[in-house]
């Protein structure tokens, strides 16, 4: 069916209709893309509907945000709760794992869900997002918590919260003295760029510094309007991150990312993390192993700048935290280290 010109410009797309009238998915396909809605929400903004009619050839950004019937697949290994955040829950909408950060999650809903996120149980347009009663009790708890240096907002997308709301959670973490960076994690900049406003960007300045870390998987999400967002951003002293997800058959090659991590360095984001696949339900499709990813970052390391490799990373499952998982170069000896080079060439290393 052709697409809807009108439709693409002006509204997300949530519903399976929506999807056969997009020309996103075949209508033999709706009953199965039905089952995984009742389970998982869809949105896809019109910002990535262009994106993907003009200039997605190898798909990798549909792969991101169509749903498929492959989601209806649960494999006896993947969980409600892959990370372990409940266990980490004091109050509503804190994780609190390590001693010197928490995790604040205001807010349950999206720009766009992602047929892979790990917290795919929890977000959704009509999930649940703090209250001023549970705002509040939150930011207390985050007072009462000397140690806690950094606060990182995610979500859902934090960036879909009103600007004043953001900016009166930004003001109360900078009146305590302990905190001292924020960190927001967001799909919106490559999402929804249009939503990155002067007011919003006011929200951001409040408490310096404030990071922001942008979640990109695919170089051709980078397109004009993100680029645009981002650059708003840097330019307004905000420093920015890239934050990776390792999708087979999206980004499980090491030329697509170089062309991701190169391009990112280039608009003023320097690559973070490049996440190994967590085991949320009905995303076994997506996931490409550790060893894959090694391999790739073997192949990055030596031929593309250091400011192209971000760190990669596991979440362990059941709640044990994030771990680097290399590859790694050295090995040890008896007097020091044996160290692999980037062509794979062995050296002694020695320690006196
Ligand atoms: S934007 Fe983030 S939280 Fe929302 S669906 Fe995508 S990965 Fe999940």
């Amino acid at each position: 069916m052709a697409r809807d010109d009108d439709l693409t410009k002006h509204r997300t797309t949530r519903t399976t209709s929506e999807l056969v009238e997009q020309g996103l998915i075949a209508p033999d396909q709706r009953s199965d893309i039905e089952r995984v809605a009742q389970q998982f929400a869809i949105a896809i903004t019109p910002s990535v509907l262009e994106t993907i009619a003009t200039r997605d050839s190898e798909g990798g950004v549909a792969r991101q945000y169509v749903p498929s019937a492959a989601e209806n697949t649960i494999t006896p290994d993947e969980l409600d709760d892959p990370i372990g955040d409940l266990a980490y829950t004091p109050v509503k909408g804190i994780i609190h794992r390590y001693p010197d950060r928490v995790l604040l999650n205001a807010i349950q809903t999206c720009a766009v869900y992602c047929r892979f996120c790990f917290r795919r149980e929890q977000v959704g347009p009509s999930a649940k997002s703090l209250n001023a009663e549970e705002l509040h009790a939150a930011l207390d708890y985050i007072g009462k918590h000397d140690a806690v240096w950094e606060v990182i907002l995610s979500g859902g997308d934090p960036l879909m919260m009103p600007p004043k709301k953001l900016a009166y959670i930004a003001t109360t973490l900078a009146e305590m003295k302990h905190v001292k960076v924020l960190r927001l994690h967001t799909r919106v900049p490559a999402a929804a760029p249009e939503r990155i406003t002067t007011e919003l960007i006011e929200a951001l300045r409040i408490l310096t510094p404030t990071y922001v870390a942008i979640h990109v998987n695919h170089p051709d999400e980078l397109t004009a309007d993100v680029t645009a967002a981002c650059a708003r951003l840097a330019d307004a002293g905000i420093p920015l991150l890239g934050q990776t997800v390792l999708l087979k058959n999206i980004n499980d090659r090491a030329d697509v990312l170089e062309r991701l991590f190169r391009r990112l360095i280039e608009i003023r984001i320097r690559p973070y993390y490049l996440h190994v696949g967590d085991k949320a339900r009905g995303t076994s499709h997506f996931r490409t192993g550790v060893a894959a990813g090694q391999k790739i970052m073997q192949q990055l390391r030596g031929n593309v700048s250091g400011l192209c490799q971000p760190t990669l990373v596991l979440d362990i499952p059941g709640g044990h935290g994030k771990v680097p998982v290399g590859p790694c170069y050295t090995e040890q000896a008896a007097d020091g280290f044996l160290v692999t080079d980037v062509n794979g060439n062995r050296h002694t290393y020695r320690e006196d």
